[in-house]
């Protein structure tokens, strides 16, 4: 892995008082800074309103206090932020931006290293990188780097189109698509799970799996995204890029190194394995859903379609469930199941490696009945793992009774484990651009999911809403499975007390 030992950098964050900054990035910047992880460095902040350099430092001193509790070097942290009111979508103050940044480079000798972060919505993307070149900001000694938020595009062709126009400042390897999955720990710890461990590699293959399954619900509803949500839906906003980044890194050869280059093209490769369906299959491979009133939490919830924002007729999904097939050697014949939703019974992500039954099954007695071995994933809220083995029950004759092997993540290193945003900015300070996302794994995702999204835009017909709220989605998701004999396995019979 190609790693910087010289940090230092200016981080320019556009959209500086929206959520993501307060929520994530304050306080994310902060933990760097708190473990010695920022070393030369200043935070320029972006925004249209008039805010002085004083409310700004305010502003990211409650939101890391807020996110942290109280710190005592806060006040030596926010003397490093800057604030610059700009409207990024005019062109006349472009300008004052590039003065600020080069005469902040020469106070902290930050070597010309640039890091834009674009927490903004995406329409913005295209035009801020086009002036950033054309006004010369980019025109810099040290790095220039691009990080920038899904969602990236809403379907190929507009994620062709803004791609070129980032590529027209920024090259492929400059640019950091963040897919904040991919910072979290479990996740990562995907692949050294699967390749530094004999026990599972050599059993990693359509021979000795049955099924994988990939479910990640929330409880929450659309709350205040119904305007995006309305343009995106479950399979756009969750599917595209979280689900299909998590199959990658399931499915993907070993790489031959751990350089961003071979792992990327290996899980590339899963992309162009997968199948293509034709648009009369999709039904069968695919089930939508949207949430309808009900209880959660013991309260009342409306339905999607009465959420503000939302369209009372919408045919926007809240849910998605498919089953992915990937057609190379080693995948041939196992379906990936994937599920994702929102209103859902529990907030959980979370993924089974079901393992076929052994030959013969020496203990098999009704009501004694030996399990399937699995491997749980578990990558929030609760992370770790879990390996479900038999074993022979205490006292009995020869009966076996399941027992689960527990590994909590969290229980160990507790208050170490980095928040997600925090290691991906640490990543791209270091130019590490590995668990950022490629241009051609964007590409081939939105390939597989645009055909998904076409024929359901065509299907006029949809028996919306078709799961009730505080529920595990509609029926047919369960069916889908069914039909092939298999089940979900519920997330309460994998949910396990993570010993602390
Ligand atoms: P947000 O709360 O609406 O913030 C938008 C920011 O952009 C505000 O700081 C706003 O400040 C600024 N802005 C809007 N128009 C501007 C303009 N013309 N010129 C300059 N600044 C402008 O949005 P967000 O939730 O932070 O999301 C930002 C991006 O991150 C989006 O792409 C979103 O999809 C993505 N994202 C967010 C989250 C999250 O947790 N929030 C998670 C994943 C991805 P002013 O009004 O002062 O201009």
């Amino acid at each position: 892995m190609k790693q910087q030992e010289n940090m230092s950098s200016l981080i320019m964050i556009f959209g500086a008082t929206g959520d993501l900054a307060i929520r994530k990035l304050f306080p994310s910047l902060y933990r760097l800074f708190e473990r010695g992880r920022l070393n030369k460095f200043a935070v320029i902040g972006v925004a249209r309103r008039q805010i002085t350099n004083d409310a700004f430092q305010k502003s990211v001193r409650e939101s890391v206090i807020n996110a942290l509790g109280d710190k005592e070097n806060i006040d030596e942290f926010i003397s490093y932020f800057y604030y610059q009111s700009h409207d990024v979508t005019n062109s006349s103050s472009y300008v004052a931006l590039r003065n600020l940044a080069d005469q902040i480079d020469a106070n902290y000798s930050l070597e010309g290293n640039r890091i834009f972060y674009l927490a903004m919505a995406p329409e913005f993307f295209g035009p801020i990188a086009l002036h950033l070149k054309s006004d010369g900001l980019t025109e810099v000694k040290g790095f220039k780097r691009l990080v920038i938020e899904k969602p990236f595009g809403k379907s190929l062709e507009s994620a062709k189109e803004l791609n070129q126009q980032i590529r027209t400042a920024f090259s492929e390897e400059e640019i950091y698509r963040i897919d904040h999955y991919l910072g979290k720990e479990m996740v990562r710890n995907i692949e050294v799970i699967r390749f530094a461990n004999a026990i599972f590699e050599p059993l990693w293959n359509n021979r000795y799996i049955s099924n994988i399954q990939i479910t990640s619900s929330e409880v929450l509803g659309v709350e205040e995204r119904g305007r995006y949500y309305e343009t995106s839906g479950a399979l756009r906003d969750m599917v595209q890029n979280h689900i299909m980044q998590m199959v990658a890194l399931l499915a993907m050869e070993p790489p031959i190194r751990l350089t961003t280059d071979e792992v990327r093209s290996e899980k590339v490769r899963v992309f162009r394995s997968l199948r293509r369906f034709e648009s009369s299959e999709i039904k069968d491979y695919f089930v939508r859903g949207q949430y309808g009133p009900g209880t959660v939490n013991d309260e009342q919830v409306p339905e999607y379609r009465a959420e503000p924002m939302v369209d009372k007729e919408s045919n926007t999904e809240t849910f998605v469930a498919g089953k992915i097939m990937i057609d190379n050697f080693r995948w041939a014949g196992v379906p990936f199941y994937i599920r994702t939703g929102k209103r859902m019974k529990s907030k959980s992500t979370k993924i089974v490696v079901q393992f076929k039954d052994i030959p013969m099954n020496l203990y098999y007695q009704p009501e004694k009945n030996v399990h399937p071995n699995l491997l749980v994933i578990h990558i929030q809220p609760e992370e770790g793992i879990t390996l479900h083995l038999n074993a022979k029950k205490a006292g009995g004759h020869l009966d076996a009774q399941e027992v689960k092997l527990s590994f909590a993540n969290t229980g160990i290193q507790a208050m170490n484990t980095p928040e997600g945003y925090e290691k991906l900015l640490y990543d791209c300070l270091r130019g590490d651009a590995t668990n950022f996302t490629h241009w051609d794994e964007v590409a081939y995702s939105w390939a597989f999911v645009d055909k998904i999204s076409e024929v359901w835009e065509k299907t006029k017909t949809v028996d919306f809403p078709n799961y009730e709220s505080g529920t595990i989605g509609p029926k047919a998701a369960d069916e889908l499975l069914e039909k092939d004999g298999f089940f979900w396995w519920p997330v309460s019979y994998l949910e396990v007390d993570m010993c602390k």
